[in-house]
């Protein structure tokens, strides 16, 4: 198997793609060929673990059997995930099913790639560098995840910037608190805008590079972008197949949707991967909130950042330009050059627009529409009302988008919505909800308990001792000072 740039660069094998991240024409590695599989093979595998060891198998073709297991079972079979098959489906009622991704260590979806990443970037590093340098620029959730990801892995240090007033009370003391001797973490006086332009910055100025592989170093990244966190993401959507089919609620070759609350378009397009392999998928529903910018292009072809940018109640979600879109682009047209015309555009433009037969090729399989927070929170309200189900806000985009998509074709086939995030990282949020803003005041851990107290679902562990734990990362940095604060880190330690 090898990985080509969306961009058309030269081609390279999975270590490469993934100790890379991004390919140096700035496209981003994508398989050269998808591997189609018999799902009659993989009926009988009998745990997630075994099963994402298959189809690892079908895409790291340069790792052996043994380096692939090491990574799985680092990450799915050492207690990290709080659910024996690391991810769980629940049956909401004949029709709609919940798949819970967000029983990982920091309780979002993102565990469940970046659990494993660490083990794979490992595997792929040349030797000629002492350590890999990981940069994360986080608006919540990625940071967390790739913190635990990667917290004392050999070989590794890890630096996280987070706009110290761009994230939710929980996702700051998750950072603030990560223990771990490889960890570092800077909140930046600016926005998440001006994280990523910074990290974006520093990734690619010479001097900066030059720097720290003089100190033994390369920069790598953590982001979707990277081949190595898209891969373990397609691995559920599979499992989920098989699971419904093995509980007897779909027959052989039927088809089913996945409902995805959608951002940089990682999830989803992990998800069109699985269909492209051979998964009986009829739609994957792009859930967005009022940042519509990629359930907008889905129904219209025209992709156009040149708008406002909103701060939501689903804020993982709050993204203009989702990168991994060009991935798609290149796998319905399989035309770098074209790929490369309506990115050049876009930064030049600020927009692009696919031609009609592609446009036509990407509605065949997603739908989009998205969701404001007023819907998320009726939605939050009325699936608790339901099915006793409590649901967090990105989750819940999914479900009213769902609702939109129902009511506009009639289709009743049967439906995965796809849970990113357990609710009670957004507890404040889901309260008021639940109770129309009674709690608008409310400290946000004390949000956790009156969620706690009014609808008695579990508390993750991790959540509760929250607010008691040390702050071992206090600081809060001017955002020109990015660069200072990584090399002050990694001399000293
Ligand atoms: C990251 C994230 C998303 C968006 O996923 P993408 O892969 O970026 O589309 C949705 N929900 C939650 C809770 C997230 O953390």
């Amino acid at each position: 198997m090898r990985y080509i740039s969306t961009r058309g660069n030269k081609e390279v094998q999975a270590k490469e793609a993934i100790y890379r991240g991004i390919a140096e024409d700035g496209g981003l590695y994508t398989p050269v060929s998808i591997p189609p599989f018999d799902i009659e093979k993989i009926k009988d595998i009998d745990s997630y673990a075994n099963l994402a060891k298959y189809i690892f198998g079908l895409y790291l073709t340069d790792f052996t059997k043994e380096e692939i297991a090491d990574c799985i079972d680092k990450a799915y079979s050492s207690g990290r995930f709080y659910t024996k098959d690391i991810v769980a489906i629940k049956k909401l009622d004949r029709n709609i099913f919940a798949l819970e991704l967000w029983h990982g260590p920091t309780y979002a979806f993102k565990d469940v790639a970046l659990q494993v990443l660490p083990h794979l970037l490992l595997k792929s590093m040349p030797s000629f560098y002492k350590q890999a340098l990981i940069l994360v620029a986080t608006s919540g959730d990625t940071g967390k995840a790739a913190l635990e990801g990667f917290k004392d892995v050999d070989r590794t240090k890890i630096v996280v910037f987070y706009p110290s007033e761009g994230v939710s009370d929980v996702q700051k003391r998750q950072m603030t608190t990560q223990e771990g001797r490889n960890t570092f973490v800077a909140g930046i006086k600016g926005n998440f805008d001006d994280a990523q332009s910074g990290v974006k910055e520093i990734f690619t100025s010479k001097k900066c590079i030059d720097t720290i592989e003089n100190l033994g170093f390369f920069f790598t990244s953590a982001n979707s972008i990277n081949f190595g966190r898209l891969l373990p993401q397609i691995v559920y959507y599979i499992w989920s197949y098989i699971e419904l089919l093995k509980a007897g609620d779909i027959s052989e070759g039927e088809k089913i949707n996945f409902v995805v609350p959608t951002g940089n378009f990682g999830n989803i397009l992990a998800g069109f991967i699985a269909k492209l392999m051979g998964i009986p998928i009829n739609k994957l529903i792009v859930a967005s909130n009022i940042n519509s910018v990629v359930a907008d292009f889905i129904r219209t072809g025209l992709y156009d950042r040149r708008r406002e940018f909103y701060k939501t109640i689903s804020p993982s979600m709050d993204i203009l330009v989702a990168s991994n879109l060009e991935r798609l682009l290149y796998l319905v047209t399989r035309d770098s050059e074209r790929v490369k015309k309506y990115m050049l555009d876009l930064k030049s433009d600020g927009y692009y627009k696919v031609e009609e037969e592609v446009l036509k090729e990407i509605q065949e399989s997603f739908w989009g529409d998205f969701s404001t927070d007023d819907h998320t929170r009726n939605s939050i309200k009325t699936i608790y009302r339901e099915y006793g189900y409590l649901v967090d806000p990105h989750s819940a985009v999914g479900f009213d988008v769902y609702t939109k998509y129902q009511k506009q074709t009639s289709d009743n086939t049967k439906t995965v919505v796809v849970q990113t995030a357990n609710p009670y990282k957004f507890a404040k949020d889901v309260l008021n909800a639940l109770f129309d803003g009674e709690y608008n005041n409310i400290d946000p851990f004390e949000a956790v308990e009156t969620l706690y107290a009014k609808t008695g679902t579990e508390v993750p562990e991790g959540i509760k001792s929250l607010h008691s734990k040390p702050v071992l990362h206090p600081d809060v940095i001017e955002k020109d000072k990015m660069f200072d604060f990584i090399l002050e880190k990694i001399r000293d330690n």
